[in-house]
């Protein structure tokens, strides 16, 4: 245990999480990896356990918990080895649900916050186009003032739980000529008139919903933008330090749980008379990423704590998806190696894990955009401030 940030009621509420998803989660991945579809009842059991409010308010059904609760919660749906399972968890309680906690007023928190909490309502967010992802001051949507209404056309596409959620938060143009000044969040139940969603194939995060969304003049009640008009890309912004935090400790924790798979299988089997962890070649690879894995959780646990204390950690959150993602995609690989033939098979766990690590350098900010804004801090000494 690292007793620096965590304490014994941090390592209770761990090992309580351990035993839910060992009982009520792990029998059923295999067949939601299968479907591509996780069912409804457990969203209502995290709800139940109260996972999905660790960090919010209790006036909303939330535990107001500190950071490291959610970090803990991160770690361990990393280490039952669905990424797919784990996205659709986390995209609904911390890049849905943070958009309708910050910018929601009171009536939205209302409608979407506690069903939320609860895990009656699962939530998705929606950004990335299919003209691009990277450019987000450059999306088309469009949501046009009518009265007392917006209406909106355009598309999404890439949306974790993009199918089966219940409501959408969505980005979208209202002012088309002012560039990232024209942004809004908006709300709106799945089922408004105009929506409609079409389920993606893909390499790796089988178990979650992956989504392209169309608006055709889709009618939202003004009440239903959330915070200021043109003040999107800035939130936006500010939530992506929290969302690339989470991907930096999600890299670190299944760098991890890759390790420790490995190191049981290498001391169990054997080759030219020995177990394979006796061999150099491998213990030295072993100890280089175990090297990296402990370096990226460290800085990554620092920099929660940060946040947690409510510093504006936009450039170490950007560093700790960059590092931590490239880092767990190399100590994956090499594990996937360590299993020989037997980390191509599916009943091994290191094939799957393969797949869903290679989305880290890419979903949320791709490894090169990260770049760029690590750059523009340290060489333009550019600073990035939190939306007011
Ligand atoms: C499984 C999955 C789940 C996702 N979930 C969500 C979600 O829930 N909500 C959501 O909004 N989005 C989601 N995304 C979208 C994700 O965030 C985007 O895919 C990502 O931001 C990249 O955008 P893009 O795919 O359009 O790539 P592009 O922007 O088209 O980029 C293509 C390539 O060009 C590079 N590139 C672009 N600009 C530059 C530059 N200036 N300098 C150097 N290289 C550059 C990129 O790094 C990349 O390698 C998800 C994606 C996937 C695959």
């Amino acid at each position: 245990m690292n007793t620096m940030y965590f304490t014994e009621e941090h390592q209770l509420f761990r090992q309580s999480l351990q035993d839910f998803l060992k009982k009520e989660v792990v029998p059923h991945i295999d067949k939601w990896e299968k479907t591509g579809t996780i069912e409804r009842f457990i969203w209502k059991k995290f709800g139940d356990m109260g996972f999905f409010g660790l960090n919010y308010p209790e006036q909303y059904g939330g535990l107001n918990l500190d950071l490291f609760y959610t970090v803990i919660f991160l770690e361990e749906l990393q280490k039952i080895n669905s990424g797919g399972f784990a996205a659709a968890m986390w995209a609904h309680a911390y890049l849905a649900m943070t958009h309708v906690n910050k910018e929601g007023n009171h009536e939205i928190k209302e409608k979407y916050l506690t069903p939320s909490i609860t895990g009656d309502k699962i939530g998705c967010l929606c950004i990335t186009e299919p003209f691009g992802g990277s450019d987000v001051a450059g999306m088309r949507t469009t949501a046009e003032k009518k009265g007392d209404t917006y209406v909106l056309n355009g598309s999404k596409t890439f949306i974790t739980n993009g199918i089966y959620s219940d409501y959408l938060v969505v980005a979208a143009k209202t002012n088309p000529d002012a560039g990232h000044h024209g942004m809004s969040i908006f709300i709106l139940d799945r089922d408004t008139k105009g929506v409609s969603a079409t389920k993606l194939d893909k390499l790796g995060w089988r178990a979650s919903d992956t989504g392209e969304i169309a608006f055709d003049n889709v009618v939202v009640p003004a009440n239903q933008l959330m915070g200021e008009e043109g003040k999107g890309f800035p939130y936006i912004m500010q939530h992506f330090a929290l969302e690339r935090l989470i991907m930096g400790i999600n890299a670190h924790a299944r760098a991890e749980f890759a390790l420790e798979y490995a190191l049981q299988y290498m001391s169990e089997r054997t080759a030219f008379g020995k177990t394979i962890d006796k061999f150099q070649a491998l213990r030295h690879k072993v100890a280089d990423f175990y090297t990296e894995m402990e370096i990226c959780k460290e800085f990554n646990y620092s920099v929660a704590y940060r946040l947690n204390k409510g510093e504006y950690v936009v450039k170490e959150a950007t560093m700790s998806k960059l590092q931590s993602t490239k880092m767990a995609d190399e100590v994956i690989y090499g594990c996937l190696q360590f299993l020989g033939g037997y980390g191509y098979m599916e009943d091994y766990p290191l094939a799957r894990l393969l797949r869903d690590s290679r989305l880290g350098p890419i979903g949320g900010g791709t490894s090169e955009i990260l770049r760029e804004i690590i750059a523009k801090m340290v060489i333009d000494k550019k600073d990035y401030k939190p939306a007011t």
